[in-house]
């Protein structure tokens, strides 16, 4: 399903500062040797999340899903002084392109990633986070948030990606679901059901959910 007029999606693209040559060779080198080139984020989403976390100014940011790289290098890039990425996947056949990556980035020392089941990983960390960015097998959303909430500090920011689930989520109440797509509903529902947080769901690409810890 396409959320915008695909017309006007180019114009909101020449509107926004450009990606640079290796944020385009990294959406090149995604698109002919990986599988599943539409989950990288791209270059609207990715200029956000860069804006969104210089507005953050986050001391840790957490990233659920580093895939081949885009997001975390756009986020890494908004980080002041001090500041750092821990990124997460369970995918190692990336390991080395996605290294390459983070070096021609010159923000590898920013960066912590870190290869494995995240729902594993996650309580090894000591926290506390500022920011994550959740976009890692869907299933697991809800269970991510779990994991994750008593850990931000308050003022932090969740963001997580494909919550409109190319409009799957527009289901009737007795209409049968398969299991992404119920863990989408479900994880929506809790974020407005929870009183911890304050949070809007972003309209842009495959659906932003922001929510601010109070
Ligand atoms: N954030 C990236 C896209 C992430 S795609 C971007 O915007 O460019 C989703 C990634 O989640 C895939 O690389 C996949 O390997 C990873 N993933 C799936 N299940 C996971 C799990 N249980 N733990 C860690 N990573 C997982
Ligand atoms: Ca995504």
């Amino acid at each position: 399903m396409e959320f915008i007029d695909p017309a006007l999606l180019i114009y909101c693209e020449d509107h926004s500062s450009k990606e640079d040559s290796l944020l385009r060779k990294i959406t090149r080198e995604t698109q002919a040797k990986v599988m599943m080139p539409r989950m990288l984020s791209g270059h609207l989403q990715g200029k956000l999340l860069e804006l969104f976390t210089k507005m953050q100014n986050p001391k840790t940011i957490l990233e659920i899903g580093t895939y081949t790289g885009y997001s975390g290098i756009c986020m890494a890039r908004g980080l002041g002084k001090g500041g750092k990425l821990i990124t997460l996947d369970i995918n190692d056949e990336l390991e080395t392109m996605v290294r390459g990556f983070f070096e021609e980035s010159g923000l590898a020392d920013k960066i912590d990633y870190r290869l494995g089941n995240a729902m594993e990983i996650i309580p090894t960390l000591p926290g506390p986070f500022d920011m994550v960015f959740i976009d890692a097998d869907k299933i697991n959303y809800s269970n991510y948030y779990e994991l994750i909430i008593d850990k931000m500090n308050p003022g932090g920011i969740i963001l997580a990606d494909n919550v409109l689930w190319s409009g799957k989520i527009l289901v009737d109440k007795n209409q049968a679901v398969d299991k992404n797509t119920q863990a989408i509903l479900d994880f929506n529902t809790m974020i407005q059901n929870d009183p911890r947080v304050e949070n809007a769901l972003l309209p842009i690409r495959d659906g932003v959910m922001i929510a601010r810890k109070i």
